[in-house]
């Protein structure tokens, strides 16, 4: 059957080759207008198998809880929900991207030039992705060669309840490391399409990505939609690829590059009160102080993300009883 004329993913708004000069200029608008609260942080390596995890300390990570402490507040007296990204900061625009998605700089950024993949109406962070998601996402990801992401609900670390993707460009940390676990991903055996990282003691799944960057948007998107239902459908979500705009079946994280794709299923959002979101699992962890920097020595950072995570024989008993929720 011939396709519509009229798909939302067809229709890419982005004029090509402008994605990156308009984030470094919007940035450096927001800046001097104060609409960007970059938060400092002071890193160090440590060494587990093979990933080089990159630790940074948040000195100012109280701006930004306080920033969510208020909205909170807020929300409490007016009775109903802020939504950050509706209406959102003009002056936090970076562009349209699509009918269905427009690009936002992350207000509370770490790294520079963080984008968010936002959709324009609202939808719920915890739908799952769709093609119009991933349109918008390869849209971005051909412009700027980079690890995006996507926090499924609150246990996964979102923050947010509108639908947002994440886009951070690599290198990860210019000159030291380009993303932290490249080593653990070249070392993958991807049979058929698909594998594991030996040094991920849990359940997740991990696809290779053949995609040129002359492909469209449509058609790329077909394939990473695919690829994102056989990692679900691999990690025990029983996915119904024909419904639309379907509710998660399960919290989780959904890491990108032009070469992979990552899922990994979530039990909790936070272990001893280290918060993880999908950077964790790219080996980006974040502590507040010096008593969460000894204790994720003291656990490594492996053994923090398998407490996050879901066990491999959690996932067997609940593919044995195929209670998946
Ligand atoms: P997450 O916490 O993964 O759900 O991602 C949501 C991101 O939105 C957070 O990293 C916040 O820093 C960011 N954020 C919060 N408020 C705003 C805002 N008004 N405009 C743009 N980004 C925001």
């Amino acid at each position: 059957m011939e396709e519509s004329v009229t798909n939302p993913t067809e229709t890419a708004l982005l004029q090509p080759g402008t994605l990156w000069a308009k984030t470094t200029q919007q940035t450096q608008y927001a800046r001097e207008c104060g609409a960007l609260k970059s938060i400092e942080t002071e890193y160090q390596l440590i060494q587990q198998n093979d990933i080089s995890f990159v630790v940074r300390s948040l000195s100012s990570l109280a701006r930004k809880e306080q920033a969510r402490k208020k909205q909170t507040e807020t929300e409490h007296k007016i009775g109903k929900e802020i939504d950050p990204f509706l209406p959102y900061e003009p002056e936090l625009f970076v562009g349209d991207i699509s009918p269905s998605h427009i690009c936002l700089l992350n207000k509370f950024n770490v790294v520079d030039n963080h984008l968010l993949i936002v959709t324009r109406d609202f939808e719920e962070q915890t739908d799952l992705l769709n093609l119009e998601d991933f349109a918008a996402l390869w849209c971005c990801l051909q412009e700027i060669d980079g690890l995006a992401f996507y926090n499924g609900g609150k246990t996964a670390g979102a923050s947010q309840r509108h639908k947002h993707l994440q886009l951070i460009p690599l290198p990860f940390l210019p000159n030291v490391v380009h993303l932290p676990i490249n080593n653990a991903i070249a070392n993958v055996n991807f049979e058929n399409v698909f594998g594991r990282i030996a040094s991920f003691p849990f359940c997740h799944a991990i696809a290779s990505l053949a995609l040129s960057s002359s492909r469209s948007p449509k058609a790329a998107a077909k394939i990473l939609l695919q690829h994102y239902h056989a990692l679900l459908n691999l990690v025990g979500f029983k996915i119904d690829s024909t419904t639309v705009n379907q509710r998660q079946p399960g919290a989780y994280n959904c890491l990108i590059t032009r070469n992979w794709m990552l899922i990994v299923p979530r039990s909790q959002e936070s272990f001893q009160h280290i918060p993880i979101n999908s950077l964790g699992f790219a080996g980006s962890l974040f502590v507040r102080d010096r008593t969460s920097l000894k204790l994720l020595k003291d656990l490594t950072p492996i053994r923090l993300l398998q407490n996050v995570a879901i066990s491999d024989e959690d996932f067997a008993a609940r593919e044995n009883s195929n209670q998946i929720d």
